[in-house]
């Protein structure tokens, strides 16, 4: 499994915003990656880390808006 950094349960890796997971199942913005899921806050994050998850959960990366 490869190395990344460490994202909250209720983290949305794109932009670090904390998300409530419930609800962000609910809406669809929820996706499992290497056997974990993260959650998004909206559709825009949501189909930017399904573009390039390596990216988004490399050690480097500084989420922001
Ligand atoms: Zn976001």
């Amino acid at each position: 499994m490869a190395e990344h950094r460490t994202i909250a349960p209720n983290e949305d890796p794109v932009c670090g915003m904390t998300v409530d997971a419930a609800e962000a199942r609910k809406k669809g913005l929820a996706r499992d990656h290497e056997g974990r899921e993260f959650v998004f806050c909206g559709k825009g994050c949501y189909l930017e880390f399904g573009d390039d998850p390596v990216t988004f959960l490399a050690e480097g990366y500084v989420a922001q808006m």
